[in-house]
């Protein structure tokens, strides 16, 4: 409660002052970042900034050193089923894909729901060849990974997060390993998950997906953040020196 009566309302998501060291380096300083239910976050800057363990963290793949993560309100778990139920409840969407080599892209998408979720394995194909359906693979349901194009590959494992029924979804350079003509059909079912009201935290340097479904703009330089705004703001009038010279090199 504030001082005024009303009850503030954290994030869906929120991080306060968290940090994170490896060894000497000081990956994440004192990071304030609260993220709302349905919000889009595109997180920009550098490489080596700290993109990839702020998600993470998120994410609890890596534990921080001081602060706090919640997700709806509550301390990340550290362990046991509480810890799978939040890797459940906290999709990612890695840069290299991930999917099980040795399963077909259907078991990739039904595993997660059938031993975390405890879902009936029939309800779990159902719901999973649906999935398939909407991000444009289910043609290729009993195939396994390797057979598929890098950008048939990224749809399935959007389609494996959306499975678990997550609260919020981190993609980490979703389309940076994809081949140029293979971006667009991936940034195309984001777009669409994003409009369907999905909260996403998303790394990426594509702007066009930024300026058509990002709420807002955090880039991050040297384990900081150093500015936050909306997309056409951000890009149009960065304020801060280090974003200029940023864009300066990416744009
Ligand atoms: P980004 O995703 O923005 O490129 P990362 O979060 O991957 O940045 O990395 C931030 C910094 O932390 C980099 O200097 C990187 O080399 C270092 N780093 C990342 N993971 C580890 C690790 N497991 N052990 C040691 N250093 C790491
Ligand atoms: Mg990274």
């Amino acid at each position: 409660m504030s001082d005024s009566g009303t009850v503030t309302k954290t994030g869906l998501v929120a991080l306060t002052g968290v940090n994170k060291h490896f060894g000497d380096l000081h990956v994440l300083k004192d990071i304030n970042l609260s993220i709302d239910e349905g919000e889009v976050v595109v997180v920009i800057g550098p490489s080596g900034s700290g993109k990839s363990t702020l998600c993470r963290a998120i994410n609890r793949l890596e534990p921080i050193d001081s602060g706090s993560i919640t997700l709806d309100g509550q301390p990340l778990p550290s362990e046991g089923r509480a810890l799978a139920k939040l890797r459940a409840d906290v999709g990612m969407v890695f840069q290299s894909f991930n999917l099980f080599a040795h399963k077909t892209i259907l078991q990739n998408v039904t595993l997660g729901p059938i031993k975390v979720r405890g879902t009936d394995p029939k309800q779990a194909e159902k719901r999973a060849m649906e999935l398939l359906e909407r991000v444009g693979v289910a043609t290729q349901a009993s195939k396994f990974p390797a057979q598929l194009s890098g950008g048939q590959q990224q749809r399935v494992a959007i389609a494996r997060a959306l499975a678990m029924d997550p609260k919020v979804i981190l993609f980490d350079e979703p389309t940076s390993a994809l081949d140029p003509e293979m971006i667009q059909e991936v940034l195309e079912v984001m777009v669409d998950l994003a409009k369907q009201g999905m909260t996403m935290i998303v790394v990426t340097h594509e702007m066009g997906f930024a300026r058509t479904a990002a709420n807002r703009v955090v880039f991050m330089a040297d384990g900081e953040i150093v500015e936050q705004a909306d997309p056409e703001a951000f890009f149009t009038n960065p304020t801060s020196r280090r974003a200029q010279d940023f864009l300066g090199k990416i744009l």
